[in-house]
């Protein structure tokens, strides 16, 4: 007998969209058809709902348990789950509560992380490494982690840890002639210290002149360079939180040059723009993330590059800081407030809402961008699709019910979300992981500790 089958629902994937049943058993999708009959353990009505791919949300920065704080983790694991997120990757980068002593070699870092979130996360996640230049020999080390499964990287062109243009360089070679691959944060340093101290010598210290100390040239200058580096090292490139139509055109011309070089966007950049900037300092704190909200052109930018295949996926960037703690420091001024913002439990919703509901994408497309694709380019083999073979990540979604996002409704570690009062359609009825339901009919059905490590392995681009 089969453990579950999913019946009368309608199947989303890359290729089309049709009514079919799923059949499930020891966590895998086993067949998939138009009448797999009710002989199962488990037999769920689907009808009305979409059967989608869980999705793969690959940029969240989720904070490791503390003593003073021993749930933050798997909350965000919980609210993952409630948003239909099957697979979430986390980084070990400084302030997710990671030791200094572990940030001194790369895999230090990695066991120290793996046993500080081992037994603690309701879904399957992963961990991509951040290389800094507090450790020893960090690029030395790439090989290695790559061989532990963990052949993703990611470096930051900005901020006290992040990397020098030779560091970057020799990173981006060693990721990509090892099976792995780097993830760059791209701001030009420089301009945006620059920029940042113009303003606060002229007494600008408010939170509306976070945008303009880092404009749209600083994010594609470094864009541009980035791709350069990558080009140079035969290496593939991936570009976190792409959000200006300026580095587009970067990518854009990468592409076109058939380069290894991918892009993600965020939820905030394809809904929000640079005037939330102009609310009252206490509230426009809530939207400090870097590279800050764009100009009101912007987010269409983003939808055609969604749209048209040259931005690869959607990631959310996910940050739990509080208004009322981690935000409180925009009374000194812009350059000290925490940067980021809560995400994790709404990227379906916001993507399906705004993308698909709004006639922006097609349902497939969304599919590729919240699954399949970044399943694909971080390794996941066993996960991103509906299709026999793989896990068994479910995600039943109703399409036509509305929905108003709220903090109070939501599960994650953060005090607010960026998104209150987003009136949207669409709305998680049921989620499984391998197979075992997390979600059903919205209530949280999982375990703390269910959620297992996933080891990662890419595809290769030389
Ligand atoms: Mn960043
Ligand atoms: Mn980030």
């Amino acid at each position: 007998m089969t453990d579950l089958i999913v019946r009368g629902g309608t199947l989303v994937t890359v290729g089309g969209t049709q009514p079919a049943d799923i059949a499930v058993q020891g966590g895998r999708i086993v067949a998939i058809g138009p009448d797999l009959g009710v002989d199962a353990r488990d037999v769920v009505d689907a009808a009305g709902l979409l059967v989608l791919p869980g999705v793969v949300d690959v940029h969240t920065h989720t904070r490791v348990a503390t003593d003073s704080e021993p749930d933050r983790f798997y909350r965000d694991s919980v609210a993952a789950a409630f948003g239909g997120t099957t697979t979430f990757l986390a980084f070990n980068n400084p302030g997710t509560g990671v030791s200094d002593a572990a940030g001194r070699t790369l895999l230090a870092g990695l066991r120290e992380w793996r046993s500080l979130t081992g037994g603690d996360a309701a879904v399957d996640y992963a961990v991509s490494l951040v290389v800094t230049p507090f450790q020893e020999d960090a690029v030395a080390e790439i090989p290695a982690a790559v061989g532990l499964g963990v052949p993703t990287f990611k470096a930051f062109m900005v901020y006290d840890f992040g990397l020098d243009d030779r560091r970057l360089y020799q990173a981006l070679a060693m990721a990509g002639a090892s099976g792995g691959m780097l993830e760059v944060h791209c701001e030009n340093a420089i301009m945006l210290e620059e920029l940042t101290a113009r303003h606060l010598e002229a007494g600008e210290t408010a939170p509306r002149f976070h945008a303009s100390s880092r404009p749209p040239y600083v994010e594609a200058e470094a864009t541009v360079r980035a791709i350069a580096y990558a080009r140079a090292a035969r290496a593939p490139l991936y570009i976190v939180h792409l959000s200006c139509g300026e580095a587009l055109t970067a990518v854009r011309a990468g592409r076109a040059e058939e380069l290894p070089v991918f892009a993600e966007t965020c939820p905030h950049y394809l809904t929000m723009d640079d005037s939330r900037y102009l609310l009252p300092p206490e509230e426009a704190a809530r939207y400090i993330i870097s590279p800050p909200l764009r100009g009101a052109g912007e987010p269409d930018r983003l939808w055609a590059g969604l749209a048209d295949g040259s931005l690869d996926l959607v990631a959310t960037d996910h940050v739990p800081d509080r208004v009322g703690v981690e935000k409180q420091t925009w009374r000194e001024s812009f350059d000290r407030i925490s940067n980021g913002g809560p995400g994790i439990e709404t990227l379906l919703a916001l993507v399906y809402g705004e993308g698909v509901a709004r006639g922006r994408i097609s349902l497939e497309r969304m599919v590729d961008l919240l699954s399949t694709t970044p399943a694909r380019l971080f390794g996941l083999r066993e996960k991103g699709a509906v299709e026999v073979g793989r896990d068994a990540d479910l995600v039943l979604f109703d399409p036509t019910v509305p929905r108003v996002i709220r903090q109070t409704d939501l599960h994650h570690a953060s005090d607010y979300t960026p998104f209150e009062g987003r009136e949207m359609v669409g709305a998680v009825r049921s989620v499984a992981v391998r197979g075992t339901w997390v979600v059903r009919d919205g209530a949280f059905v999982g375990r703390r500790g269910f959620g297992q490590f996933v080891e990662r392995q890419l595809e290769r681009y030389d």
